[in-house]
């Protein structure tokens, strides 16, 4: 199997804007481990609700984690639902980067989701006085 693109620039810039305005609720983080039935590797998947950008629209992005090689699998063993995240998308770039920040943080899950952008949608919610 090919391991998927580097990401372009433009890709980069998308996950940055994701992860810093708000895309992202780290309450959703769900993590599962499980034997992948091809090939029969331990595999790890993190998976976290994503807020697309110009809709409301809230989905999940499941990256998947090979823990015998410790590497990032692309797709098809990692998941988004919009059209591009079959090759690798913006929103799977921006999960990637908030595990990494995630996996070096000392604080714990609550402290850090004080530190990240609030959620878009509780943003939304919110009524303008
Ligand atoms: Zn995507």
């Amino acid at each position: 199997m090919t391991p998927p693109s580097p990401p372009t620039p433009t890709l980069r810039r998308r996950a940055l804007k994701l992860l810093t305005s708000g895309h992202y609720d780290i309450s959703t983080l769900k993590i599962t481990f499980a034997e992948a039935s091809s090939g029969g590797t331990e595999m790890c998947h993190v998976r976290l609700s994503c807020t697309a950008t110009f809709r409301g629209d809230v989905y999940p992005v499941a990256l998947a984690f090979d823990l015998a090689s410790k590497t990032f699998c692309g797709p098809p063993k990692s998941l988004g639902a919009c059209v591009t995240s079959c090759v690798i998308c913006s929103h799977m770039v921006g999960e990637l980067v908030l595990i990494s920040i995630i996996q070096s943080c000392t604080k714990s899950l609550e402290q850090l989701k004080l530190l990240l952008p609030e959620p878009v949608l509780e943003m939304q919610a919110l009524q303008v006085p």
